[in-house]
């Protein structure tokens, strides 16, 4: 399956895992610099007690990028699973995620054809720490910056 219809998908209770080469994730890549490894996940769907459509994603697996300390490389593992409401409309989702009531923190819009590669992306990239380092390492010495995340762009 690479495309589902979310709505459907969710209200059916239908279930679907795949794997995904982390090499394509184009967004993912940009981010990290560089990026491999292979990323397993399960999206499972259902109706919630407000009657709201939710994909529950699990998203597991060990990838490689680059320390952004000593621009060595380093294996991080993703091991997240997080429920997604489905929203109907783009207002209705901000409102649900930044509104004064707000009693989601993640969401994805009603979608006949979901790109899943796309959507296990979208995991990956919130589940990513914003500086991936070692636990120790020492730092590179010819930035000003070592700890930005974007410090090897500058290179
Ligand atoms: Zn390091």
């Amino acid at each position: 399956m690479k495309y589902i219809d979310n709505v459907d998908f969710a209200k059916k209770l239908q279930t679907t895992s795949g794997n995904i080469d982390t090499q394509n994730l184009i967004r993912a890549s940009e981010l990290l610099e560089e990026l491999s490894g292979n990323l397993q996940y399960t999206i499972s769907g259902y109706i919630n007690n407000k009657n709201k459509p939710v994909l529950t994603v699990q998203v597991c697996g060990k990838i490689m990028t680059l320390c952004q300390n000593c621009l060595e490389k380093l294996d991080i593992s993703i091991d997240c699973t997080n429920d997604v409401p489905i929203f109907y409309t783009e207002s209705d989702m901000d409102n649900a995620i930044f509104g004064d009531e707000a009693e989601y923190t993640d969401g994805v819009l009603a979608d006949a054809h979901l790109y899943i590669q796309s959507f296990i992306e979208d995991e990956l990239i919130m589940s990513l720490p914003i500086a991936p380092k070692h636990e120790t390492c020492e730092p590179i010495t010819y930035h000003d910056k070592p700890d930005s995340p974007f410090s090897v762009l500058t290179k």
